[in-house]
């Protein structure tokens, strides 16, 4: 009688695994990226708005992020179903500054009947003109980029992420004056933090003796001008602008000459040129992170735009060395 109860315990756990294991399911699915009713609904097109829009908007917001987990921005599009669900929400964030290839196709297909307020977010910033020649880079526009001569990268550095997060918090209040005082004040807390990474990257970047990186794909010009650091980077603007072999000899050069002990490279992009230049230069390779999208991992663990930004300040303490 006893293992007979004991057996029939045993299925019961296994079942109510299963019924929780398929709630989960659900919810990690269609329902989380859908418009719900009683809220802001915020679209974000990759993931530091997301992380931004999300504090800020706190209960009163519900934010949806176009890129998947993983994908990194510059090689994605979205599709029809994408496009009709932002048309119902209130507000869709994108960066700008060419960043979203996709996005005068996906403004359109947004229709004239929407009401969604669209903010490009890059707005206010001083952009940098890329110094990017013609001949790789923006010159085979094959996956329908048109990064024109703009660095898309604004968010990379802490001082014109304030200005982001403080575009987003205006946004708010615009589509929802009635809770202006719940978003400034979650506004503040924001900027307090973003503050602090910014002090924290004056104050540690200032010391070092090195001042020149070489990395992946350009994507540090705001942090390198906001910090007095250079970058030298192996790809372009976008990661699948390949550099020619003349470009890998010359930085290898350039890393020799300089006693550059690390090059950088990044999750989301193949590391195969970095360690290819690595190798070849006889130097060691760090992870520098241009915060354009978390892995699972990333994302299971916890890490943030803070916590990827204070790993990239310890990393380039150690290379500045
Ligand atoms: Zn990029």
């Amino acid at each position: 009688m006893a293992s007979y109860l004991k057996i029939y315990k045993g299925w019961k756990v296994i079942l109510l695994l299963a019924a929780v294991l398929m709630l989960a399911g659900c919810g990690s699915g269609n329902s989380e990226n859908k418009v719900v009713a009683g809220k802001v609904n915020v679209v974000t097109s990759f993931y530091p708005l997301y992380e931004f829009a999300k504090e800020i908007g706190g209960e009163e917001a519900h934010v949806i992020n176009l890129l998947p987990l993983g994908v990194e921005p510059h090689d994605w599009t979205p599709r029809s179903q994408e496009i009709l669900n932002t048309s119902k929400a209130q507000l869709f964030l994108y960066n700008g500054a060419g960043l979203e290839g996709w996005l005068d196709s996906f403004l359109k297909g947004l229709g004239n009947d929407s009401k969604v307020k669209t903010v490009e977010v890059s707005q206010g910033i001083a952009l940098i003109a890329s110094d990017e020649e013609d001949g790789h880079g923006h010159a085979e526009n094959d996956h329908g980029h048109d990064h024109g001569h703009i660095d898309p990268h604004t968010w990379v550095s802490p001082k014109s992420a304030m200005i982001m997060a403080e575009n987003i918090k205006n946004s708010y209040v615009e589509v929802d004056p009635a809770h202006r005082e719940q978003y400034e004040a979650r506004y503040e807390q924001l900027h307090a933090r973003l503050q602090q990474l910014d002090a924290k990257f004056t104050e540690e970047l200032t010391k070092t003796n090195r001042k020149e990186i070489v990395v992946s794909h350009q994507s540090f010009g705001y942090l390198c001008r906001d910090y007095g650091l250079t970058q030298h980077s192996i790809m372009g603007l976008t990661p699948e602008a390949e550099p020619k072999a003349q470009d890998l000899i010359n930085l290898s050069k350039l890393v020799k000459e300089q006693g550059i002990q690390y090059i950088f490279f990044e999750e989301l992009v193949s590391d195969k040129l970095v360690n290819t230049l690595a190798s070849e230069a006889g130097v060691k390779t760090l992870v520098l992170n241009p915060v354009e999208g978390l892995t699972k991992q990333q994302e299971q663990a916890g890490e943030n735009y803070f916590t990827l930004m204070e790993k990239n300040l310890q990393n380039l303490v150690i290379a500045l060395q």
